[in-house]
């Protein structure tokens, strides 16, 4: 047999040592295997941390990881027992490199962030948001987010049993930390599940139903077993998904006695009606794939479950390689029954920079794990693209390499996009982490926040409607319209040159300000009267063309609906008429002036 790139290994699952902990020494099997004595010590603190590891955890590593959760952390700690001893499984507090291997270690990278894993120049993309996903503004009812057609997701609750730091979530789920708080669901918890209950029923276009959190580990297995119950009552509900990372993070909480004996019932139930429920976890690292997450998973699967799988996140430092992900993959699949499934892109919140993968990087992951493991559980890369939703990661339509701006396409509208003409035309952005672009890329995101870190100028939206006054907060003419103006729903050409919208209502495009008001030194734009191209800011970063064809007068005014945070939609169809990107796209024409071209490169397959 050839030597393979990856040497397939059939590998027992081991569960580590407890007791080489200090804080744990004297733990028995039996409160080891309690969820209860799980939840109860699971750390939540450097100090709890030192008192478990004792003195082999250095104090300058508990240091990096309270300086961490003092000022980057967008996740509080908290860390099950079970967790945390597959962090440097096979080391000693009191053996040396302990420190080191925690240093080193794939799950404390991502369970327990310090502040020197963290990119020191770029620690957040310039684009990242809370709700990287937008999931919030899709809410049909609060916590409820109906992205697909035929898919929702329902956020029972906003906690789980263990807080990951790349959680994508970090705006809703768990504890504020001293730089992030955290929104709070405004409906009391039955009321929010009724009232999602309440929707599907009346919404038989939805089939399938993601039951998440935070992690429904969190909450009283009788309020699940009653809301899963009703969902199955709701003759148009086919497929049912528990999200739950505590398989893996604590799995007693799925071996416990009256958990396993209602998944038996439900999955009964689901049976006898022809639907189809699975448990979905998340495991990022083969070591968390020990004998107890083995026998959580396979005791679902035994209670009647029709399957279990995996939903992991590509992390760099943790699985970002083919042998991390193929180790994985064959822990989950060989030593627990659980099929992979997705890995995804770690999404674009604040402070993952260190941890996102290009999108390049998973199309070679993707290329460099197929023909190991059987078709049915080769898990996808995935990329999920806000306001688009999931892609495999070879499904864009194109790709600028120089900026780290990948461009996609969907086919479906969002629950928000049900006036928008544009929508299926449209191109959707995603962005590679900032510090892996090459320097001309770099340079160009530096100028981009160096320009938009000038403050607006009053005079911007004073005499604008309402409408377009937000519009222009969000999408000044400074260089930060460039990339945002896009992700409004805006035109950017192949030359780089971005459409900016109009002023909204009847009234005529509103005039800019001129000279430094514009946008403050170095961001000078010269006023613009209403004819020809939009004035183009000395800062460079960002070109402006005037809406080409809705003759001078702005477009339809967006409707303005409730999301939590009371925003604009920003996919609103803004400038009637205008041909979609596509059209306006590669040659630049009459009606879209071309300044400054730019070079893509393609990377389309
Ligand atoms: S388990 Fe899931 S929801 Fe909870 S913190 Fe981790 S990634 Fe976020």
């Amino acid at each position: 047999m050839a030597e393979q790139p990856y040497q397939y290994q059939r590998r027992e699952l081991a569960e580590p040592d407890w007791r080489r902990l200090p804080g744990w020494a004297g733990v028995t099997p039996a409160e080891w295997e309690s969820a209860q004595w799980q939840r109860a010590h699971s750390v939540k603190n450097p100090r709890e941390l030192r008192d478990v590891a004792g003195d082999g955890l250095s104090e300058a590593f508990l240091n990096d990881l309270e300086q961490d959760q003092r000022e980057r952390a967008t996740m509080s700690m908290l860390v099950p027992p079970q967790l945390l001893n597959t962090i440097a499984p096979s080391s000693a507090p009191s053996a040396p490199g302990f420190t080191d291997a925690w240093y080193a270690d794939p799950v404390r990278r991502y369970m327990l962030p310090v502040f020197s894993d963290r990119q020191p120049r770029w620690p957040s993309h310039p684009r990242a948001a809370r709700d990287s996903l937008h999931e919030a503004e899709m809410w049909a009812v609060e916590g409820l987010t109906h992205r697909y057609p035929t898919k929702v997701l329902a956020e029972l609750v906003p906690t789980c049993p263990q807080y990951c730091g790349h959680c994508t979530r970090m705006d809703l789920v768990g504890n504020p930390t001293p730089s992030y708080g955290k929104h709070r669901f405004a409906a009391a918890r039955e009321d929010r599940l009724q009232a999602m209950l309440g929707y599907l029923r009346r919404t038989p276009s939805v089939r399938d139903v993601v039951v998440s959190g935070g992690d429904v580990a969190n909450l009283p297995w009788p309020r699940v077993e009653a809301f899963v119950l009703a969902l199955l009552e709701i003759d148009s509900v086919r497929d049912i998904r528990l999200a739950s990372k505590a398989l893996v993070g604590l799995p007693q909480h799925w071996l416990s006695a009256d958990v396993l004996a209602g998944m038996a019932r439900l999955a009964s139930t689901a049976r006898s009606r022809g639907v189809s429920l699975a448990v979905h976890t998340h495991v990022n690292a083969a070591q968390s794939v020990t004998p107890l997450a083995a026998r959580a998973a396979r005791a679902l699967l035994e209670a009647g479950v029709r399957d279990v799988r995996n939903q992991g996140v590509l992390l760099r430092g943790v699985n970002d390689s083919a042998t991390a992900l193929l180790d994985l993959c064959f822990a989950l699949l060989d030593g627990a029954s659980i099929t992979p499934y997705y890995f995804y892109l770690c999404d674009m919140i604040p402070g993952a920079e260190h941890w996102r993968l290009t999108v390049r990087e998973a199309q070679a992951l993707q290329s460099a794990i197929m023909g190991y493991l059987p078709g049915f559980a080769t898990p996808r890369m995935v990329c999920d693209v806000p306001y688009a939703g999931k892609r495999w990661v070879h499904q864009l339509s194109r790709y600028d390499e120089e900026l780290g701006i990948s461009y996609w396409t969907k086919g479906y509208l969002t629950a928000i996009e049900a006036g928008d003409p544009l929508a299926l035309d449209r191109e959707y952005p995603y962005y590679d982490p900032v510090h892996l672009l090459p320097e001309s890329g770099q340079s160009w995101w530096r100028a981009q926040s160096e320009c938009a870190a000038q403050p607006l100028p009053a005079t911007a939206t004073a005499s604008l409607p309402l409408v377009a006054a937000a519009q222009l907060l969000s999408h000044s003419w400074c260089a930060r319209a460039h990339q945002e103006s896009l992700d409004a729903g805006n035109f950017l050409n192949d030359q780089g040159n971005v459409r900016i919208v109009g002023a909204g209502d009847d009234g005529p495009w509103p005039e800019q300000p001129s000279g430094e008001a514009a946008g403050g030194p170095g961001c000078a734009a010269p006023a613009y009267r209403g004819d020809g191209p939009w004035p183009q800011p000395s800062c460079g970063a960002a070109r402006f063309l005037r809406c080409p064809t809705a003759g001078g007068t702005g477009g339809a005014k967006p409707p303005v609906t409730g999301g939590r945070r009371g925003v604009v939609p920003p996919r609103a169809a803004l400038c009637r008429g205008v041909a979609p990107r596509r059209e306006m796209g590669v040659a630049p024409s009459q009606a879209i002036r071309a300044v400054e071209p730019r070079a893509t490169s393609s990377g389309a397959r």
